[in-house]
């Protein structure tokens, strides 16, 4: 391994999280685990040292990043106001995967931000993220880690070879806890709109008694040349090389029925597929999603990356209902198959 490496799976040695806080400080880039996905952090003040983010990933410059902090008084040095459905936003769901969309300071770079006038906040409950803050006393700009278009990591055997040597440190604390990445909102005349879906759901965010709105480009196509919200709705994402099939069906039966009819149109066909329904696909190569949708959210980019090591002429995907976390998987499984869906 060319970066340098700490192993924190069974113990968070805390000198270890200081030496990777101390080169955040220094100016470097860092590989560290959040609750969601791992990200790849620089000092968010730190236009240069953002930069080298860019850089690793190969990530398009108008896509912004956002900006972890560990206390709530960071995130009135980069914010201008902090409205009312904000506060409650943050009393209910900080430290966590929720990313909420500010009016930003003057502090916080272009770079950071892709030049919108907005700056998009999280707090991770991650321990390690946590630490890592603290120690280096700088709010930490990090996207996922992978190289742009790539899934998401959520372990650091899927992206030590496209990442190893990009960064100067890598913190390792195992498998990530949730899978896909934070749940971005905006709040527009007091309604919450999601920019993406994630693990805190609109469900959750409607018990507050808050307008939700879903934001139409969380499921649908959108065209680079298209203003969106959120920059990164625009770009191809998630997908393997491998052709990819995304089918869906409230009835269990006809779900099962539809994609043996697909595999039976092709050659060699790999089926990722809830548990219980694997053994009734009619081929040979099958990967197990698991059964919940936080088992599918915590497998479903390990699954991606695996798929084309299968030499196969289509991948399908069993969908989920877009309910709760469910709305966060098919967000990111439409993207893993570049729209090929379909919905019986
Ligand atoms: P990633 O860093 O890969 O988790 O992606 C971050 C997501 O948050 C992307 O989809 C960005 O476009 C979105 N995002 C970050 N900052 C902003 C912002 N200021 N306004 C809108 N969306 C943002
Ligand atoms: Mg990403």
């Amino acid at each position: 391994m060319i970066s340098k490496y700490a192993d924190l799976k069974q113990n968070k040695d805390l000198n270890k999280i200081k030496e990777a806080a101390m080169s955040i400080k220094e100016g470097n880039i860092v590989l560290f685990p959040t609750e969601t996905v791992y990200g790849i952090g620089a000092n968010a003040l730190d236009a240069n040292a953002v930069n080298k983010i860019f850089e690793a990933k190969g990530r398009a410059s108008d896509n912004p990043l956002i900006v972890h902090i560990s206390n709530i008084d960071m995130l009135y040095n980069l914010v201008k106001e902090v409205g009312q459905v904000e506060q409650k936003l943050i009393d209910n769901f900080w430290p966590g995967p929720l990313t909420i969309i500010f009016d930003r300071k003057e502090c916080v770079p272009n770079v950071v931000t892709a030049g919108l006038n907005t700056v998009g906040i999280r707090m991770p409950s991650n321990s390690v993220a946590q630490k890592l803050i603290e120690f280096a006393g700088l709010p930490i700009a990090a996207p996922s880690a992978n190289i742009s278009g790539k899934p998401s990591g959520t372990k650091i055997e899927d992206i030590i070879d496209e990442l190893d040597g990009k960064v100067d440190y890598i913190l390792d604390s195992g498998m990530v806890d949730i899978g896909v990445e934070s749940t971005v909102v905006r709040v527009i005349d007091n309604k919450v709109h999601i920019l993406r879906p994630g693990k805190i759901t609109v469900e959750d965010i409607q018990t507050l008694g808050i307008e939700v709105i879903i934001e139409k480009q969380i499921m649908e196509e959108c065209l680079p040349q298209e203003k969106v919200m959120s920059p990164g709705m625009k770009y191809r994402h998630y997908a393997p090389n491998t052709k990819c099939l995304l089918v869906y069906s409230d009835n269990q039966d006809k779900l099962v029925d539809r994609i043996n009819q697909e595999i039976e149109l092709e050659k060699n066909v790999l089926v990722l597929g809830r548990t219980r329904n694997l053994e009734k696909y009619n081929t040979d190569n099958k990967l197990d999603m698991g059964e919940t949708s936080e088992e599918i959210s915590k497998n479903i980019f390990t699954l991606l990356r695996k798929v084309d090591s299968y030499n196969v002429d289509l991948v399908i995907i069993e969908g989920v209902k877009k309910e709760g976390l469910g709305l966060a998987i098919m967000n990111r499984l439409i993207r893993a198959c570049e729209h090929n869906y379909i919905e019986i």
